[in-house]
């Protein structure tokens, strides 16, 4: 080992923040060098990846710029694609370069996952990062241009389909809910002729969800124009439409998007470790199996509900969580101590259906409309506080009014 440790960050989503900007509060710049390293050289509000690509808020509300959060006399920031971790030589390869650690954080988050699905890839539109959120607010503007501006009209190129009602699928069509009318203002065009279709294999809308908030959303997103088609399962995806259920139905369509899941980094495979449904079951402690000092958290991580007897659903509240408790960890490394287990305090859920309305449960209530729209932009407010400090409530802090 170097005379002072490394601790290398992968990463710089909630779980990343939080694990580096805890090791600058808790150990001092003698006790070790903390180098964090991210694709971009911003993190994102991942949570808020549904509004930027409806375009109901702005990509830059969204990013919090890492050289303005860290001081880079104490943690080094590098910005570059992580490609693979050599756990036998302690070493990471970047795109560009490559660097050593004596203790590392994986936390590099997700990736949509198609299942495979036949055309998915090349065809519909991801929820997955800035960028990818932001071609699908600009694809689905080119739809409405597209459309003022042709002789003869396609109503199916107004059509926005979205596959899957999992809490993306659904928080999204609640921003198209918001957006469609006002992109029907700005080229005048009938409300009418756009359809906003949510397509969903299980019989219902986000199927292991509270069944009476459920209905509520249903009809929330139904009364503003959205349409379900629930037990269609999604067979492939061509470059205008949905290929469902058994008889092949094509649902046609101008802008596709796929919302049906998500799994770990490629990197986790390319490292070659074990994984189950693309994620590593880690320790109770956060480590990797096996390793002394490998710890992966976020959604790259698999962390047990031994009460439930499977694993916690992958969120920010629970990759924040994940952070403070692995750099508590490896604090505990570093003087010798023993690590903890990692203990999930489950604050609740609460999904937006666009500006003013939402549903969820927060501490084991159900709340409903403005008190869960309201609670939904206190939840997104303290995330920023917690990751930048006030300085970036105040500078992106929602206070979108209803
Ligand atoms: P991420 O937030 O995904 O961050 C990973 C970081 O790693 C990013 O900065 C990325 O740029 C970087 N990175 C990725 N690959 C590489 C690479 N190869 N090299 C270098 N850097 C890399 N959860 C909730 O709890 N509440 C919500 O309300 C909520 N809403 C959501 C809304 C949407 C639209 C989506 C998509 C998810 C939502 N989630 C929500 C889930 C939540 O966003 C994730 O669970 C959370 O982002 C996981 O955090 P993370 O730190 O593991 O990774
Ligand atoms: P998800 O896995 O939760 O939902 C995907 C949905 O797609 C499911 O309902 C599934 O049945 C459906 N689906 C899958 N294959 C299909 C097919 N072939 N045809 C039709 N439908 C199909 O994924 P997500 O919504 O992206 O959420 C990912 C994670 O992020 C979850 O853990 C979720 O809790 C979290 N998240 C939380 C919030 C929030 O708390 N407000 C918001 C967004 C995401």
């Amino acid at each position: 080992m170097n005379a002072k440790p490394k601790i290398v960050v992968l990463g710089a989503g909630y779980g990343g923040m939080m694990t580096a900007r805890k090791l600058t509060q808790t150990l001092s710049p003698e006790e070790a060098e903390i180098v964090l390293v991210n694709k971009h050289n911003y993190h994102y509000e991942s949570t808020w990846l549904h509004e930027v690509a409806a375009g109901t808020i702005n990509h830059n509300q969204a990013r919090i710029m890492l050289s303005d959060v860290f001081n880079p006399n104490r943690v080094r920031l590098i910005y570059d694609s992580v490609e693979e971790v050599k756990r036998d030589e302690n070493r990471v390869i970047l795109e560009n370069s490559e660097l050593t650690y004596d203790y590392l954080v994986i936390s590099l988050g997700f990736v949509t996952n198609t299942f495979g699905i036949k055309g998915m890839e090349e065809n519909a539109f991801f929820i997955q990062d800035i960028d990818s959120s932001q071609l699908i607010r600009d694809h689905i503007e080119y739809q409405f241009v597209k459309y003022k501006n042709s002789e003869e009209k396609n109503d199916d190129d107004l059509t926005i389909l979205v596959g899957g009602s999992g809490f993306t699928g659904i928080e999204f069509v609640g921003e198209l809910a918001e957006k469609v009318p006002e992109l029907c203002k700005k080229y005048d065009i009938d409300r009418y002729k756009v359809k906003i279709i949510n397509v969903e294999a299980a019989p219902r809308i986000l199927p292991s969800f509270d069944e009476e908030l459920v209905e509520y959303a249903k009809q929330s997103l139904e009364s503003r124009g959205i349409e379900f088609r629930l037990g269609a399962k999604i067979q492939e995806c061509k470059e205008d439409c949905f290929v469902v259920g058994d008889d092949h139905e094509e649902i046609k369509a101008g802008t596709i998007v796929w919302t049906g899941g998500v799994t770990g980094s490629p990197v986790l495979s390319n490292s070659g470790f074990e994984l189950t449904k693309g994620k590593v079951t880690v320790d109770g402690d956060l480590r990797a199996p096996g390793e002394d000092n490998i710890f992966i958290i976020g959604d790259c991580a698999w962390v047990m509900n031994e009460k439930e007897g499977r694993p916690f659903p992958p969120t920010a509240q629970a990759a924040t969580q994940h952070g403070i408790t692995c750099a508590k960890n490896i604090k505990a490394l570093l003087h010798n101590q023993p690590l903890e287990n990692f203990v999930f305090d489950d604050k609740g859920t609460v999904a937006s259906l666009g500006i003013s309305d939402a549903m969820g449960t927060v501490y084991g209530k159900k709340l409903y409309g403005k008190s869960a729209a309201t609670m939904k932009k206190v939840v997104d407010n303290r995330s920023l506080y917690m990751l930048g400090g006030m300085k970036f409530l105040l500078k992106k802090g929602k206070v979108r009014p209803f």
